[in-house]
């Protein structure tokens, strides 16, 4: 999922990634139309293939959200907010868009400052695991300068230019061309690495082993403490027979019949317990 404001680049940085023209029709609104919307949020899906990695894209625009307000100051209470409703649910990973209007000393001031912020508004962004000691100096150094560049200062562009006799995804500005894979321009190449290469499967395990556990721990004491309050449970949840799905979603049923099943068995020897005492 990609989040954020309208206009702040997010499709572009996708078609970037992705080498992708998601919304070509889109049409952008102009300033007026945005102030006049409300905080409404718009999403859309896009299926992805990169080098046979199959991934289902969410791009989440919120339009309203610090549209109408002065943007000067990082974190914003709205950016704060937003993730925190986010962060025990997802694995965050901050970027600062458009990298290319500021210098760098700008982004550096800028990226400890949200770096600060993030720490001081307990705000749990995804944490990049250690490197193994096993792993040999060429790998340490990339993983120290992966960590050290985060939040992720990155460009997108939509247009192919020619710098130095080579085409490249860049900006063109009447000054010279900005780069998208030039790491000394910005990080994207850093991030596109990170999420479809170095910790792809690690950003898996953690919304699977934390995020995705946390969220079943929660309905679990729920459902607990609902049956402390009733003393009984009035009727086992029921497994319904469901018409013939496709193979995805017959996994994802199945994952969830398990899930119920061990529920429902949790919840037979609570009340078995219950009853003994
Ligand atoms: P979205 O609403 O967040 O999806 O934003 P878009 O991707 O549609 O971009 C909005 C505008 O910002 C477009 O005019 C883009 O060309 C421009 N834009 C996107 N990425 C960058 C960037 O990295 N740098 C600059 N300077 N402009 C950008």
């Amino acid at each position: 999922m990609v989040a954020g404001e309208s206009g702040l680049g997010k499709s572009t940085l996708v078609n970037s990634l992705f080498l992708t023209d998601l919304y070509k029709d889109r049409k952008l609104l102009n300033a007026e139309e945005r102030i006049s919307q409300t905080v409404e949020i718009v999403k859309h899906t896009v299926d992805i293939e990169e080098k046979g990695v199959k991934l289902k894209l969410t791009i989440v625009d919120t339009p309203g959200f610090g549209d109408a307000v002065n943007n000067t100051e990082w974190l914003r209470p709205v950016d704060v907010e937003f993730m925190k409703a986010l962060h025990e649910k997802v694995n965050i990973v901050p970027l600062i868009a458009k990298a290319d209007c500021l210098i760098p000393s700008e982004i550096r001031k800028l990226k400890e400052r949200i770096r600060e912020e993030i720490d001081k508004f307990g705000i749990k962004v995804y944490q990049f695991p250690e490197c193994d000691s096993d792993e040999d100096e060429e790998f340490k150094q990339q993983d120290r300068e992966l960590k050290e560049s985060a939040p992720f200062a990155v460009i997108g562009s939509n247009t192919v230019v020619e710098a130095k006799g080579q085409r490249v995804r860049g900006r063109l500005y009447p000054w010279g061309i900005v780069e998208v894979e030039n790491q000394a321009h910005c990080d994207f190449v850093k991030l596109r690495n990170m999420l479809i290469r170095t910790h792809m499967h690690d950003l898996k395990d953690v919304t699977c082993d934390v995020h995705y556990e946390n969220y079943r721990a929660q309905c679990i004491q729920q459902m607990t403490s609902k049956l402390t309050q009733d003393n009984r449970i009035e009727s086992p949840i029921p497994i319904l027979p469901l018409p013939t799905p496709d193979t995805e979603t017959e996994k994802l049923i199945k994952m969830k019949d398990e899930e119920l099943r061990r529920m429902q068995e949790m919840l037979q020897k609570m009340q078995q317990q219950m009853q003994d005492q």
